[in-house]
């Protein structure tokens, strides 16, 4: 009759430390089944705008929570979708969920239990209390089924014919642990539907034992005064004191019955005056939408009226979800109403992917009731709200911006973000561009925001400059950034993967084009450096040529560099094709489309500094020697590789680099390499002592 499943196994390690561990907050089990249950009664209600006879099996819709001091049970109960036989076996216990080993990761490392319901496997919190869980479902589609488990590694399944047949929807019976029975108390309960669950759009009933002192007449007294109580709910609480003689005698009694309490009267939050809530309120509110433990970190809560009329509250989070961006969960937390009725929670035209964090409720005077999800995307109305949707976070995004400690939160939380933003849209790329906030060679610890750099550019710099790569260590000491420095113009590091493609699309900021440093560019000079720098082109020319014929295709040119300073050599790629960091960002994708990488791949100009004495060294032995002489193939070379890395490329030829630099190791402590190795193949043939000019001469 009976069927036994085992759990998935790391549903069964998590059941285990739900089990054992040692948790104070237990009461947000009755939150996460509450949750579960209005999540149900949406997806029935959502069923029935199409289908209305969906509803006959049960037209009502709530939720009701049952304590039974009595069986020591606590049983909550909703008239939602309810699940199948198969959803029992699936949904409870067979079907791994992403989030279930992230929660655990989570707990191990100091976690709140209270977290669950972000994680996906609230159901579960239910072993806080209870070491036994029933839950009796009955959907549309099948017959009423009990699923039942102590944890333990198994559950069962069992065709229910004798229970009480529910119609519709999910009872879960929580048979309570000895020490939890707390959760039966009317006080108790209140409280916490109170503190989690009171924007829960659907009724919330508790069963309260209610007694009531009624007098009737004392037969009994008058009769027998023998005769015990006998009827089960009608207790006898005090002998009336004797009558006097000739008056027909009563007595009260205690009756008890059962009444349903509602527990969640207020009108939907945000149907309300925004100048009559309390930031308390919308605390509570975001929480019992989002299943956050904390509190949000800014609310918008509007109406647009005319053509088109909605209400909305939106919030911004403090922290962004275990995956905001992994590619299967939902695009979209904003709950769509339509005239109070939920619709769903799916509507992925509602906002853009970039605000997919933001959390909170969108209800339509305007919209049609009967909506499939997928006329929804093409519809006209849709496409106003987003578009309001949109302008209202960037102006709470702005409003956060005027407080630095608020931003920094939300920077930290929500930075991708906002570089997606910028990236995939174009009518608000302006906006979004003056929350954009990086280090640079003038922030310090601090980030600077665009508008601070263009308040603090010289007035003879007409661009805006910047610089890609790994990380800041990476680039902050990048010889592309000397020249910059000497001319006090302010270079921002972007080392974010994200960043370079928003800057790409953003292209220039008030005004002011934006230019990468690592990739050619005309630098703002004056009559005399230009002067300068002619001359000095001229007078390199000769040098420029023999490297070029030295390194051959591995380069496109070799330029003199003015742009350089101190060191003596870097690679700069063309305006258009990647840089440096696009081409270590592309490589490092598992799935690239490796036709591509041919024409986009960089286009590398090998730069010299004529400022740096081994270039003005090495210009002297080409004139001496020719092009062709070993040790100047050598030098040209390793130089050439130094100046990959540096730049911020990744060598081909690692160990013929290697190779090269152990030849100048050997040199600077005098090694004599060819000696040793000849030694060891041959000892009584000693090589000939190279000298150190010899030993560079080898390498190519
Ligand atoms: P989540 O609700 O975050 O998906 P849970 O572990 O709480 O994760 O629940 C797992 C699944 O079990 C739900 O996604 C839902 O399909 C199903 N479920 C849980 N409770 C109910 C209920 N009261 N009615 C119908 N289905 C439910």
């Amino acid at each position: 009759m009976s069927e036994t499943f085992e759990f998935q196994a790391e549903i069964s390690q998590l059941l285990s430390l739900i089990i054992n561990t040692v948790y104070s907050n237990k009461e947000i089990f009755l939150r996460e089944l509450i949750s579960n249950g209005s999540d149900a009664l949406d997806k029935i209600r959502y069923e029935a705008l199409s289908d209305p006879s969906k509803l006959d099996s049960n037209k009502d819709l709530r939720l009701d929570i049952i304590p039974d001091e009595a069986n020591k049970t606590l049983t909550i109960k909703d008239t939602g979708i309810g699940m199948t036989k198969a959803d029992l076996v699936n949904n409870l216990g067979t079907i791994a969920r992403s989030g279930t080993k992230q929660f655990m990761e989570a707990l191990t490392a100091g976690a709140d239990i209270s977290m669950i319901g972000q994680f996906g496997v609230g159901f579960y919190s239910a072993y806080l209390v209870a070491d036994r869980v029933t839950v009796v479902s009955k959907h549309n589609d099948d017959e009423q089924y009990v699923w039942e488990s102590s944890a333990g590694g198994t559950f069962s399944i069992k065709h229910d014919t004798e229970g009480e047949q529910i119609g519709r929807g999910t009872k879960i019976i929580l048979h309570l642990k000895d020490e939890q029975t707390d959760y039966l108390k009317e006080a108790k309960l209140k409280e916490v539907v109170k503190k989690h669950s009171e924007f829960i759009s659907y009724p919330i009933y508790l069963h309260v034992l209610k007694e009531t002192e009624k007098e009737v007449p004392d037969e009994e007294a008058e009769e027998s005064k023998d005769e015990g109580d006998n009827k089960p709910k009608v207790e006898e609480v005090d002998e009336e004191d004797e009558k006097k003689e000739g008056e027909k005698k009563t007595k009260k009694v205690k009756e008890s019955k059962i009444e349903e309490e509602e527990l969640n009267k207020t009108k939907p939050i945000w149907t309300r005056n925004p100048a009559d809530i309390s930031q308390e309120e919308y605390g509570a509110f975001y929480k019992s939408l989002s299943n956050d433990w904390e509190d949000h970190l800014a609310v918008k809560h509007f109406s647009v009226e005319g053509q088109l009329e909605f209400r909305a509250v939106l919030f911004v989070p403090k922290r962004a979800p275990f995956d905001l961006f992994e590619a299967k969960k939902t695009k979209n937390n904003i709950k769509l109403y339509v005239r109070r009725v939920f619709i769903t929670d799916d509507a992925t035209d509602l906002v853009p992917e970039w605000l997919s964090f933001v959390k909170g409720v969108v209800d339509s005077e305007d919209l049609p009731l009967n909506l499939s999800r997928e006329t929804l995307q093409q519809n006209k109305i849709m496409k106003v709200i987003k578009k309001n949707i949109v302008k209202k976070t960037l102006e709470l995004f702005t409003e956060i911006a005027e407080d630095k400690e608020q931003f920094d939160k939300f920077y930290t939380a929500f930075s991708k973000n906002i570089k997606l933003g910028v990236h995939e849209d174009s009518q608000n790329r302006n906006t979004l561009a003056k929350l954009l906030r990086y280090n640079s060679t003038k922030s310090g610890e601090d980030l600077t925001s665009l508008q601070d750099y263009v308040t603090r550019m010289p007035e003879h710099q007409k661009n805006m400059y910047y610089i890609t790569g790994e990380n800041i260590k990476a680039v902050e000491k990048s010889p592309f950034l000397d020249a910059l420095k000497a001319k006090n113009f302010e270079v921002l590091y972007l080392v974010d993967p994200i960043d370079e493609y928003a800057f790409t699309q953003l292209k220039e900021f008030d005004g002011k084009k934006l230019v990468d440093i690592t990739k050619d560019f005309e630098l703002e000079e004056s009559d005399e450096e230009k002067k300068q720098r002619e001359e000095e082109e001229k007078s390199y020319e000769g040098l420029t040529k023999s490297l070029k014929n030295v390194l051959g295709d591995k380069v496109e040119k070799v330029v003199v560099s003015h742009k350089l300073v101190n060191s003596p050599c870097a690679i700069r790629t063309g305006q258009f094709g990647w840089s440096a960091n696009m081409e270590r960002i592309m490589k490092a994708q598992a799935l690239r489309d490796t036709s591509m990488s041919s024409y986009m791949s960089s286009k590398k100009t090998f730069e010299i500094s004529p400022k740096s004495a081994i270039i003005k060294e090495l210009k002297t032995k080409v004139e001496n020697d020719g092009e062709n002489d070993r040790t100047v193939k050598s030098i040209t070379t390793l130089l050439y590789e130094t100046s990959l890395l540096v730049s911020g490329f990744t060598i081909d030829e690692p160990a013929a680099y290697a190779e090269r630099i152990h030849k100048l190791v050997s040199l600077g402590l005098n090694v004599d390499e060819e000696a040793s190795t000849a030694e060891e193949a041959s000892t009584d043939a000693p090589a000939e002592a190279a000298t150190g000019e010899s030993a560079m001469e080898e390498v190519d």
